[in-house]
């Protein structure tokens, strides 16, 4: 039977040393802060934005949150984000995506300084982790390498692949297990004989988008599997881009859906914050 690697414990063990460290910068005169900003009503945006909230008032990060309305230029929402760029009592920015159509999402992540990119979006944080600079780690990625570090998953030397080549998930995933010293292959929707690159990896970062896509017959026995996706099925239960029940057999350890890779991606978020503070 696979180890179940646990997201809602890993994740909670991330928040109280957040937590700790906050309380002691408090003592210290400093109040970290974060801007949570939505546009439009997006039902499941709302959802992430609240979530997100609760994690910063858990923690006790002070959270600042603009809700504006859909119809929002692109020019009033910089605006916005220049004015708290300079707000020196705001130390992470986060502007909820998707932006409604009408809004350019590449000139807004531009728009958010470096120093306050908790999401770690712009190209200047993706051109520093490429090149092995300091600077914020896109939240989903970054939280992935600490399930298998606090899981006592070593990385150094393993294949790993990685299915997906998101600017969110499947590139810096890639960057991160390379820094982590893994040998790492990326495959993608062009890839080739996918199942014969899933079965050389000893860890498998799966971030597809298809529900229950990967089956037993792209795990190598033994293997690391971690699934990033999320999906509700027509049941209204959630399940990911791994097949579980199909994989959790030859695996060696496995993240479930629900509670796997998605508290993570919040509690990484807070990280970047509190470091945004430092
Ligand atoms: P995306 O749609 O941007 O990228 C999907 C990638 O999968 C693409 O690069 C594509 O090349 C590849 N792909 C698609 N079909 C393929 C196929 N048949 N064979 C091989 N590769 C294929 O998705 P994303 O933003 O990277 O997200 C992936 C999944 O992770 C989604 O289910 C999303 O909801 C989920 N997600 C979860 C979290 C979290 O916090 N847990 C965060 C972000 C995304």
């Amino acid at each position: 039977m696979a180890q179940l690697i646990d997201g809602k414990i890993i994740s909670k063990q991330i928040k109280d040393e957040l937590k700790e460290q906050v309380t002691a910068m408090k003592t210290e005169g400093k109040e970290v802060g974060m801007a949570v900003i939505q546009v439009g009503k997006d039902p499941a945006s709302t959802v992430y934005v609240g979530n997100k909230k609760k994690a910063c008032a858990y923690i006790g990060i002070r959270s600042e949150s603009y809700e504006l309305p859909e119809e929002t230029t692109q020019e009033e929402l910089v605006t916005l984000i220049e004015r708290l760029n300079r707000d020196d009592a705001i130390h992470g920015i986060l502007v909820q995506l998707p932006v409604p159509a009408h809004i350019d999402e590449q000139a807004i992540i531009r728009a958010i300084s470096p120093k306050k990119d908790v999401d770690g979006f712009h190209p200047q944080s993706v051109g520093a982790l490429s090149i092995g600079q300091k600077g914020f780690v896109s939240c989903t990625p970054a939280g992935i390498i600490q399930l298998l570090k606090r899981s006592n998953i070593e990385i150094e030397g393993k294949e790993c692949v990685v299915i997906g080549r998101s600017n969110i998930v499947g590139k810096p995933m890639a960057l991160l297990l390379l820094r982590e010293n893994g040998t790492v292959t990326v495959a993608h929707s062009r890839t080739k004989n996918l199942k014969e690159v899933c079965k050389r990896a000893d860890i498998l970062v799966v971030a597809v988008g298809r529900p229950k896509m990967i089956d037993a017959s792209y795990v190598k026995e033994g293997a690391v599997v971690i699934d990033v996706g999320i999906h509700r099925g027509a049941d209204n239960k959630l399940c990911g881009d791994v097949d579980f029940d199909s994989v959790e057999p030859v695996a060696s350890a496995i993240t479930p859906v629900p509670g796997g890779v998605g508290p993570m991606t919040i509690a990484m978020l807070m990280y970047n914050c509190v470091e945004a503070a430092r």
